[in-house]
């Protein structure tokens, strides 16, 4: 059996078995999920991964969707069958960076599936009339007749400012004419170069005894070959943001809204937890910069910001409301939201006492997640699906208690001198 390791006794008690082939194990014993296993096969391959030179974008979603068509051993649907009919849930998401197959079942079909899994990293059947069938739904996807999809015009707006020539530009689901002509042989091609056990981690997060579950996966998972060695590009474009304003008109919008979206380059987990608690702390309806947009100049009811973190190449800082168009001019908007920036840091509005209300706000929201949805599954899939070290996880925690209140004030003075936002707005008709 391959080496491995515990990590963070004081607090998620995760460990860690890797294999000879590579293949990463992640497991995180939680008592109080008692009769079923939550699990997530995470790949480090998504769309960033395709060749757009080559027209192949859509592969990495198309291959998700063709996962579920069996092997020899298993026949086609097998997978979701075992899963449903013990009352299970399963999906799977492609993104830009990484493509995660997961499911919640019960805790005795745990083993069953998880070989199903390694057969399909290796065995994957794909038939000439379940490929086209499956091209048919993955097209239908991208340009679906549901609501949401009216927007991607807009969003595709977006991304062509934000990531001008970078894969993140490109739609998860591929281009149009690119998924028309993708072939089997595409498909296969993509399958063997990185569905491969050096190229996958295994979590999973159950009421079980990690030597007894790593056994198991040791002899599901090790006997696993590697093709070939995966080399996986590394994309170090840093594209100027296209700062045009960006309008989408549509009809079928009832209000207005506005978005700035500051792109950022990644850093350390230091400013990473002071942009965390900055974002928590702008969406407090007691600080200076809500009471500017909202009391004073009545810009919005609502508003909110976000940080996203969840991309490997870059960290997303979005500030959005809806505003009411015949009372406000775009440009306008963008010098009020200044002055309110401009406010808050002169406001002495960031200080210790506030800081400690932010935490103890942050304190309180996770441990509702932690109490309704009583996983740590989304944090650690998320860590490993952006090829960070799980130690992460911890140490942010340790970051997140020694930060002073003046890194957040110095993460806001860098947020207010950074003039490179993309601002887009979606308006009524
Ligand atoms: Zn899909």
């Amino acid at each position: 059996m391959g080496s491995y390791q515990t990590l963070f006794a004081n607090f998620y008690n995760a460990q860690t078995l890797i294999l000879d082939n590579g293949f990463k194990f992640v497991f995180v014993k939680n008592p109080r999920v008692e009769q079923s296993a939550h699990y997530s096969l995470i790949y480090n391959v998504g769309a960033r991964d395709e060749n757009a030179t080559l027209h192949k974008t859509g592969l990495a979603h198309f291959l998700e969707h063709l996962m579920f068509h069996g092997t020899t051993l298993y026949p086609p649907n097998i997978y979701e069958t075992i899963i449903y009919k013990a009352g299970g849930e399963q999906n799977a998401e492609t993104e830009h960076d990484y493509t995660k197959y997961y499911a919640t079942i019960p805790k005795e079909n745990l083993i069953e599936i998880l070989e199903i899994e390694a057969d399909r990293m290796q065995n994957l059947l794909i038939e000439a009339d379940a490929f086209e069938k499956e091209k048919s739904v993955v097209l239908e996807e991208i340009c679906g007749a549901d609501e949401a999809d009216l927007l991607e015009p807009y969003r595709q707006g977006v991304r062509d400012r934000l990531y001008n020539g970078h894969p993140y530009q490109r739609p998860i689901g591929g281009i149009r004419p690119n998924i028309e002509n993708l072939t089997i042989d595409d498909a296969y091609d993509f399958y063997r170069k990185y569905y491969q056990p050096c190229n996958a981690t295994l979590y999973i997060e159950a009421n079980l005894d990690f030597d007894d579950i790593s056994q198991h996966v040791n002899i599901i998972f090790a006997p696993l070959q590697n093709n070939t060695p995966i080399i996986r590009q590394v994309i170090n474009l840093n594209p100027p943001i296209n700062r045009k304003l960006h309008i989408h008109r549509s009809e079928n919008q009832e209000n207005a809204h506005f978005n700035r979206t500051y792109r950022l380059p990644i850093s350390n987990l230091r400013d990473k937890a002071a942009l965390e608690l900055l974002c928590s702390f702008l969406n407090f309806k007691s600080c200076s910069f809500n009471q500017f947009l909202i009391d004073q100049k009545k810009i919005t009811n609502d508003l909110g910001i976000s940080f996203n973190s969840n991309q490997k190449d870059f960290w997303i800082i979005e500030i959005s409301f809806i505003f009411d168009h015949k009372n406000f001019e775009l440009n306008q908007l963008n010098e009020i939201i200044d002055q309110a920036f401009t406010k808050t840091l002169e406001s002495e509005d960031i200080n210790e006492a506030k800081l400690s209300e932010i935490r103890k706000a942050a304190e309180y929201n996770n441990m509702c997640i932690m109490t309704v949805f009583p996983s740590y599954n989304h944090l650690f899939t998320q860590t490993i699906a952006l090829g960070q070290p799980i130690e992460n996880l911890e140490s942010s925690l340790i970051i997140e208690k020694e930060l002073a209140y003046t890194d957040i004030k110095n993460s806001l003075k860098t947020l207010i001198n950074n003039k490179e936002y993309l601002t887009s707005c979606l308006l009524t008709q």
